[in-house]
């Protein structure tokens, strides 16, 4: 299974990150969760003052930190060696990771380092292109959805569990905006590859959707060039 690679697009919300981690336990690869860089990127350009239009100046502050990844669950995310798990996730970053996504040199920086952490094999990542820039020669492409109003509901759920108070009406607004900033972005829009399954986790447990992506892996996994 060493070469093998996991591909999930699709919307905030589907479940993505949840079922990649299933995957990642239950097959043993490495979870590769793309959007968490965005997040520590945005992160730090928030705390070096600049915000939502400085795509130029996120580039390169990406281009000079280090984001790594530890074990566990919550996977730790370290920037430059700090551990950033928490901060990275409040609604703030994940309004800022939005904006920053769409400018195209922020997106070559870590698209370049994503290449570079799959390109062993052995991983399942989970993100808005994973499909369709990050690996497309992946051996397993999955497009997750529902619809707008489970994802919502999820993700309101998801914050309240962590402590971080959500309202449902609230989030759906900014779902909707993160869909749309998603799909209408120029570079690497998210959308579905032709040759993705399209999978719904609407009415599917996490483990439910897991197993479906599990059948579709092929009995032989050869290598394939990044
Ligand atoms: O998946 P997550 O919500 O953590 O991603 C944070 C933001 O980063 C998303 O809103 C999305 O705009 C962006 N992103 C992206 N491409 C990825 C992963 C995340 O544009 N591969």
């Amino acid at each position: 299974m060493s070469d093998l690679v996991i591909a999930i697009d699709g919307p905030a919300g589907a479940g993505k990150s949840t079922v990649a981690k299933l995957l990642a336990k239950d097959l043993g690869l490495t979870y590769l969760d793309t959007g968490a860089m965005y997040r520590a990127l945005a992160l730090k350009s928030k705390r070096e003052g600049y915000g939502a239009g400085d795509g130029g100046v996120a580039a390169e502050i990406g281009r000079r930190s280090e984001i790594s990844f530890g074990h566990g669950d919550p996977q730790p995310v370290y920037l430059d060696g700090e551990d950033v798990t928490q901060a990275i996730r409040t609604p703030e970053i994940s309004e800022l990771a939005s904006a920053l996504s769409v400018f195209p040199p922020v997106r070559r920086v870590l698209v370049e380092r994503q290449k570079a952490l799959i390109v062993q094999g052995g991983v399942v990542l989970e993100g808005r292109d994973a499909t369709t820039v990050i690996a497309p020669h992946a051996q397993v492409k999955v497009y997750l959805t529902a619809s707008l109003e489970e994802r919502a509901k999820r993700r309101t759920l998801e914050l309240e569990s962590k402590g971080l108070g959500a309202e449902y009406e609230r989030v759906r607004m900014e779902v909707e905006s993160r869909d749309h900033r998603d799909i209408t972005r120029d570079d690497s829009p998210l959308v579905v590859a032709p040759d993705a399954t399209l999978v719904e986790s609407a009415g599917l447990t996490p483990q439910q959707v897991a197993d479906k992506i599990k059948a579709l892996v092929p009995a032989e996994v050869s290598s394939v060039n990044y």
